[in-house]
């Protein structure tokens, strides 16, 4: 079996001020293409050292990808280290050095003459195209290995990876297996009971792998497809992926990167329907996870965020009578929050939230973690009791009660 090596190179990773996270995402990719990473080395920028680990590696395994060291400053020495690993001279490549000229051109600055050493390569490699950087990366036989050394900015680093080292790992048919991973996103109910209606499909061995992890009270299920192409892969996920759209309806939320604010835009996109909020205890939360999508202007005219009880009344016509005799954290007063932005707003749905989001403030009858929604359209209007827990933090209680206000529209 192949075996491949990363190695990251920088001072700043080795003495701990950055984190190396190009050797998290790169062996997360070879490992999804079927090449397992044997070994994981970070090194400073330091010319010795670099040639020795690029002679151990070139021994040891038969794909060594680098990421940094390819800039054009005196502390970057990827390319002498691996012309000394080889024992041979760097030349200049010319389309490298009209290519990093066209950069320089298109972003209207000069280029300096340090610059052009990044046109220099070892005899004997070639250059790897960078489309959104300076820094043209290398890929060179060396030892036993070929080598593909990237630049270390991780979004250059990407790029060239997916861009020009998968298509040369595909040539030599380094890469024969596909793997595919998808995401079915739901929100509503608790992990162990979703975890407990799905044992058959997480069970060990199951085909095609089924996982499930839970960020911020979303419940995501994840399938493994595995395939000679990419079609076979997919299809392999298909049966699962309805299995588990038809057997939990409408806590399904969609697939890939959605979340509850996603999966409510959408179902307003498709039925035109727009959407008022009236916030106090979340401070704006609802309105932010809205408007963090954009274009939802057309149907997101807006929301009040009514933190003092003379607010609610100035702003969402709440009657001070009401809040006097129920609390400011009421159902009545949630219901009245709502039907005071439906009205404001000329809504066609809205929604409000009202409670103790602690860590202070709680008492025997409305604790902390207490939050009342509201709900109005013009003919309806109803409130919701959640008790999200007083030994959850508040940023907790603020943004579950957020999500579930945003769930409780979309459906
Ligand atoms: P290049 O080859 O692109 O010139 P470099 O090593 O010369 O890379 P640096 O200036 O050292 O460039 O690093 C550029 C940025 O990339 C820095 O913000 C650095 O922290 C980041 N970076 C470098 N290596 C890694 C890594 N392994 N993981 C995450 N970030 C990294
Ligand atoms: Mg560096």
């Amino acid at each position: 079996a192949l075996k491949a090596e990363i190695i990251s190179i920088g001072s700043e990773l080795v003495s701990g001020q950055s984190l190396d996270t190009n050797s998290q995402w790169l062996s997360r990719e070879l490992g999804s293409l079927g090449i397992p990473t044997a070994f994981h080395t970070t090194i400073g920028d330091d010319l010795d050292d670099n040639v020795g680990v690029f002679r151990t590696a070139a021994e040891r395994a038969d794909l060594v990808l680098t990421t940094g060291g390819l800039g054009p400053t005196q502390d970057d020495l990827t390319r002498d280290a691996l012309a000394l690993a080889a024992n041979v001279g760097l030349r200049e490549d010319p389309e490298s050095l009209a290519a990093i000229a066209a950069m320089f051109a298109r972003r209207h600055r000069t280029m300096s003459e340090r610059n052009k050493v990044q046109a220099l390569f070892p005899e004997g490699a070639d250059p790897l195209p960078n489309a959104i950087g300076t820094a043209p990366g290398i890929w060179m036989g060396l030892g036993r290995a070929t080598f593909a050394c990237m630049p270390g900015v991780p979004s250059e680093m990407r790029l060239m990876f997916q861009e020009q080292v998968i298509p040369r790992l595909r040539l030599r048919h380094w890469i024969e297996r596909i793997i595919v991973h998808r995401k079915i996103s739901l929100f509503g109910r608790g992990e162990s009971d979703i975890e407990a209606e799905a044992l058959d499909l997480t069970a060990r061995g199951h085909v095609p792998e089924v996982g499930i992890t839970v960020h911020d009270a979303t419940i995501s299920f994840r399938i493994r497809g595995e395939g000679l192409t990419p079609e076979a892969a997919w299809s392999q996920t298909e049966e699962t992926a309805d299995l588990i759209r038809s057997r939990f309806g409408p806590l399904v939320l969609g697939e890939g990167t959605t979340d509850v604010a996603d999966a409510l835009v959408a179902e307003l996109t498709r039925t035109g329907a727009s959407l008022a909020t009236a916030e106090s205890c979340t401070g704006g939360l609802v309105a932010h996870l809205i408007t963090a999508i954009p274009n939802v202007s057309p149907f997101y005219p807006g929301g009040v965020v009514s933190y003092s009880n003379q607010a609610k009344t100035n702003f969402l016509d709440v009657p001070a009578e009401l809040i006097q005799a129920h609390g400011a954290v009421s159902p009545e007063v949630a219901v009245a929050m709502a039907q005071g932005a439906l009205r404001r707003f000329g809504a066609d749905v809205a929604v409000s939230t009202t409670g103790v989001a602690g860590p202070g403030g709680g008492s025997p009858e409305k604790p902390v973690g207490l939050v009342y929604l509201g709900l109005a359209t013009r003919d309806h209007a109803e409130a919701r009791r959640l008790e999200i827990g007083p030994e959850q933090p508040r940023d907790v209680i603020q943004s579950r009660s957020s999500k579930q206000a945003l769930n409780w529209v979309r459906l």
